[in-house]
């Protein structure tokens, strides 16, 4: 029977499906279970702890010791966390991880002074209908420019990219971008990854032109995704992020069989796709 498409595109699924169809398959169209890791947990704690940086802390008043608090308040909050609990960390390792935590909030500030910022949107949701598709996305924060210009941020807290991969890092958050021009009418005068642990910052500045090439590109991408769901057609596609693949066992590029995937690793209740 073939596969039921998902209901909206988000960047993510976006560079997904591009980076390997098969793995795509398995999240996001089978949704099998993610586990949490010790890598996106702390990402969304730090996540967190910016957020509140700029909810609960007006202009003039967002420093490194109130940003350190904010890490502390959702630290406590993290202990009863099932996502936490399942990394069943040891003492010396959940000490690591929050001093790892704390150092990713104080790189913070080497990169851009927030006192000096005026977001228009924190955890921003922007949806917009591209031809059939859904695309849907979560800005991490939306400034606007004494100019009155918008600019993306989204922050990172793994590994910046190599140079050769920082322009299909970029994509996703130029499709932020893509969003914000179709829900507001207007194209951010630039996108910028915050890496918080270099730290370092990646910045573009999305043209008219490439914004068109944006869109046509995640409508190719969603008519590939229509295809491959309609012909049970998903290819693997082999490379460096096979290493850290979950679903490897599965692969039949490594003599696994995909149809026993979502039998072995269970199916999690259907929700918004
Ligand atoms: S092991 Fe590699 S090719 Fe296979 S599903 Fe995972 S990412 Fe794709």
């Amino acid at each position: 029977m073939p596969f039921e498409p998902p209901r909206s595109l988000s960047p993510s699924k976006v560079s997904s499906f591009r980076d390997c169809a098969l793995a795509f398959r398995f999240t996001a169209i089978e949704r099998l279970p993610d586990p949490a890791t010790v890598w996106t947990v702390k990402g969304t704690l730090v996540h967190t702890a910016l957020e509140q940086l700029f909810w609960n802390h007006p202009q003039g008043t967002r420093s490194p010791a109130a940003a350190a608090a904010e890490l502390a308040a959702a630290w406590s909050d993290l202990q009863d966390d099932p996502d936490y609990r399942s990394l069943d960390l040891t003492s010396d390792e959940a000490d690591s991880f929050r001093a790892d935590a704390e150092q990713l909030v104080a790189n913070y500030f080497l990169l851009e002074d927030p006192d000096e910022i005026t977001p228009v949107g924190v955890e921003l949701t922007l949806e917009a209908r591209l031809g059939d598709v859904r695309l849907r996305g979560i800005l991490d924060r939306l400034d606007r420019t004494p100019d009155g210009e918008l600019i993306v941020i989204d922050y990172k807290t793994g590994r910046a990219p190599s140079p050769a991969y920082e322009q299909s890092k970029l994509a996703g958050v130029q499709l932020y971008a893509l969003l914000c021009q179709e829900v507001l009418g207007r194209r951010p005068v630039q996108v910028k990854l915050l890496h918080l642990k270099e730290p370092t910052v990646i910045a573009a500045e999305p043209s008219e032109q490439g914004l068109k090439g944006q869109r046509t590109k995640t409508l190719a991408v969603w008519s590939a995704i229509e295809r491959a769901c309609r012909d049970e057609d998903f290819r693997p596609k082999t490379g460096p992020l096979c290493r850290f693949c979950r679903f490897r066992d599965f692969c039949p590029a490594y003599g696994g069989d995909p149809s026993l995937a979502a039998a072995t690793l269970g199916t999690p209740e259907r929700g918004a796709a």
